[in-house]
């Protein structure tokens, strides 16, 4: 594994922790300009400062519960835009030019969907520009523009990490690093499992079900890019010089976590769970449900049919959502009750989903016995289950989350000896 880089063009994104206050800008603005200093083109991608866009969100709230998506996105990419000028100014500072830009001026094209923008094309032609003339370019993560309707969008929470590996992509740099406030990618969450291990590698196929099941740690759009495109990307803290983890295609030989059944365990609070009680066995019943689901663009998870309690001939459906989705899914199996015939749709938001992902899963078939084992000791009562080759998923009360995982990892034997450091953010 190559650790040091021949002179080559890297792509740097330092999350909102890493910036949260002047001094971070500064610490961060000495980090950049050493990269530049050992002969490299250099562009950074910068979220918003520390809890920055959560206030924001909170504001809007304030103002009215149900933003319009464009003006959202517009105060949203506020947070960013005060990032990357300020941290333009740091560099100045240690004498060398740095040059700011939004998503839209750095070519960050997406489509028009409000707060999950999706990029459709990338035309760094600016950067390039600025590249060439021996300037540091600094963009505003999380934002582009849209290029039905030219306003300005966001590509949802977390999304900084996206912008970098895009842009990476585009620029055709060496790697994407990605600084943050823990030391990589580790085996769980380093807030909830301070004995987690940090991986050396972990390949994009992991990575991908790891973000996907609440890793927040990585953008899942961003480990799709990298995986498109086959860029590495290097996960470390700003807040140290220690080598972090590598997302990349195959583990390096040699690399113990290899042969290592599972690599991480993930939690999510974010999802909520909708159970349609009674509906009518029926051939197109479940279709016609779920398509008016897909309809209004929500992203449904796990879904469970049982047999229903209430009385033969019916069966209850139950699905799992994100939280952000729930009053608009309830409303629309509303509207359909009459025509589908059930009997009633219970909402329960108190969820949490546990996940183990590891590609050693494959080849070792006791996994979920273990897994299960673990969580019946701990006390945790599983209400859904659903896999993937290389995932196990559960559902239970959010409140049994954390303990959960702690149990988990002690049962895969992977608790490490030393504590985790988490330098910095509120973990919001
Ligand atoms: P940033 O502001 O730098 O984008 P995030 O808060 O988005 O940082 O992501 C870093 C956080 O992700 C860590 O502080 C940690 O609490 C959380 N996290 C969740 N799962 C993991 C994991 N497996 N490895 C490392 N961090 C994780
Ligand atoms: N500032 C945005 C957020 O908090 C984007 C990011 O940090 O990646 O979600
Ligand atoms: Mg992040």
């Amino acid at each position: 594994m190559v650790h040091t880089y021949d002179m080559g063009l890297i792509v740097q994104k330092f999350g909102g922790s890493s910036v949260a206050d002047a001094e971070g800008m500064k610490r961060v603005a000495a980090r950049i300009v050493a990269t530049k200093r050992a002969g490299h083109q250099v562009v950074v991608v910068v979220s918003a400062m520390g809890d920055t866009t959560d206030e924001l969100i909170d504001l809007a709230n304030q103002i009215t519960p149900m933003p319009a998506g464009r003006e959202l996105d517009m105060l949203l990419t506020a947070g960013e835009r005060i990032s990357m000028a300020l941290l333009a100014m740091a560099i100045s500072n240690l004498g060398h030019e740095a040059r700011s830009f939004t998503g839209s001026q750095a070519g960050v094209i997406t489509d028009s969907a409000h707060g999950r923008a999706r990029i459709i094309d990338v035309t760094p032609g600016r950067i390039q520009e600025a590249l060439k003339a021996g300037a540091i370019a600094i963009v505003a993560g999380f934002q582009g523009i849209s290029q039905d309707t030219k306003d300005i969008t966001t590509l949802g929470r977390g999304g900084s990490d996206t912008t970098a590996v895009a842009l990476a992509a585009a620029l055709d740099a060496d790697v994407c690093e990605i600084y943050t406030d823990v030391d990589g990618v580790f085996s769980a969450d380093p807030r909830v499992v301070p004995q987690a291990q940090k991986l050396k590698s972990v390949t994009y196929e992991e990575m991908l079900e790891l973000a996907a099941s609440g890793a927040k740690v990585l953008h899942l759009r961003c480990v799709e890019y990298a995986r498109r495109y086959e860029m590495p990307i290097h996960v470390r803290s700003s807040f140290s010089t220690n080598e972090g983890t590598w997302v990349v295609k195959n583990h390096p030989e040699g690399d113990t976590m290899e042969q290592a059944i599972i690599s991480g365990i993930a939690h999510d609070k974010s999802e909520a769970k909708i159970t349609i009680v009674g509906v009518p066995d029926r051939t197109g019943v479940a279709a016609r449900i779920f398509q008016s689901v897909a309809d209004a663009d929500i992203n449904i998870d796990m879904i469970v049919q049982n047999v229903s309690a209430a009385a033969t001939g019916l069966t209850d459906i139950s699905f799992t959502l994100p939280k952000s989705e729930g009053a608009t899914a309830t409303a629309i199996l509303q509207r359909i009750q009459g025509e589908v015939g059930f009997a009633s749709i219970q909402y329960d938001d108190q969820i949490g989903k546990l996940s183990l992902v590891g590609a050693g899963m494959r080849s070792h078939p006791g996994v979920t016995a273990t897994f299960f084992a673990a969580m019946s000791e701990a006390g945790v009562n599983i209400e859904m289950i659903s896999t993937s080759e290389i995932r196990i998923s559960i559902i239970c009360r959010a409140t049994d989350i954390e303990r959960g995982v702690r149990a988990a990892h002690t049962a895969f034997e992977m608790d490490s000896d030393s504590e985790a450091v988490v330098y910095g953010g509120s973990g919001r």
